[in-house]
């Protein structure tokens, strides 16, 4: 993926939110992205940043919500609107490792159908890799997660690592497209199925005529 402001055409608009308890770095992450840089503290302002993005040589608006810890009738309203899910935990803070597992449940059962034209493109990223001395979550939990539940995953720090961190985005716009376009086609999973069956059988049947 490139990453430079452009003024080309638009062709795709994205929406992603990021999502995790308190302090576990969704802020520096997002940051980190749109910036390069890592700036140490972030307040606690609420955002949807508008970037541009190059993705597969797309042009591609993508709308960040960088989103404080919430189980209110808020949330439903962040998953309705979002394509793609960050779901960030420190790899430090057991809690929110937990809280990253309650709100994939939470994400899936409000998505409806887990394998619809909505189903939820979802990384998992545990932060603050440069703080392994502090570590108290495994990557093999992390991957164990994202593997259980069909995610992505990364371990990251937004501290040290800008190209950790492009990488999370990139094979989540990555993952959305794909999910877009596969909606978009129209003979998908079991109706697909019984149409080439039809098909095959239609023309056994002209075949014997
Ligand atoms: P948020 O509440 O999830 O948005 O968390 P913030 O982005 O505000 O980060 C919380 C604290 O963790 C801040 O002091 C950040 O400087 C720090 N932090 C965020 N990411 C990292 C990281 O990768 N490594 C380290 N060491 N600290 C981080
Ligand atoms: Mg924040």
């Amino acid at each position: 993926m490139e990453l430079r402001g452009l003024t080309y055409p638009v062709s795709m608009e994205t929406n992603i939110v990021v999502m995790g308890t308190e302090s576990v770095g969704k802020s520096a992450l997002t940051v980190r992205l749109l910036t390069r840089r890592f700036i140490g503290e972030y307040g606690d302002i609420e955002s949807i940043y508008t970037h541009r993005f190059m993705v597969d040589g797309r042009e591609t608006v993508v709308n960040i919500w960088d989103s404080p810890y919430s189980e209110t009738p808020l949330f439903e309203r962040k998953v309705r609107w979002a394509d793609g899910f960050v779901l960030a935990y420190s790899i430090c803070d057991r809690a929110s490792f937990t809280a990253v597992t309650r709100l994939l449940h939470a994400i899936k059962s409000s998505r409806g159908c887990p394998h619809g034209d909505r189903a939820p493109v979802v990384v998992v990223v545990g932060n603050k890799r440069d703080l392994h001395h502090r570590r108290t979550v495994l990557s093999e939990e992390g991957r164990l997660l994202a593997l259980d539940a069909g995610c992505l995953f990364y371990e990251v720090s937004a501290a040290e690592d800008y190209h950790g961190v492009l990488a999370v985005f990139h094979s989540l716009l990555t993952g959305v497209k794909d999910a877009k376009l596969s909606a978009k086609r129209p003979c998908t999973g079991l109706k697909g199925i019984v149409k080439s069956v039809s098909a095959v059988f239609a023309r056994r049947r002209t075949d014997s005529i």
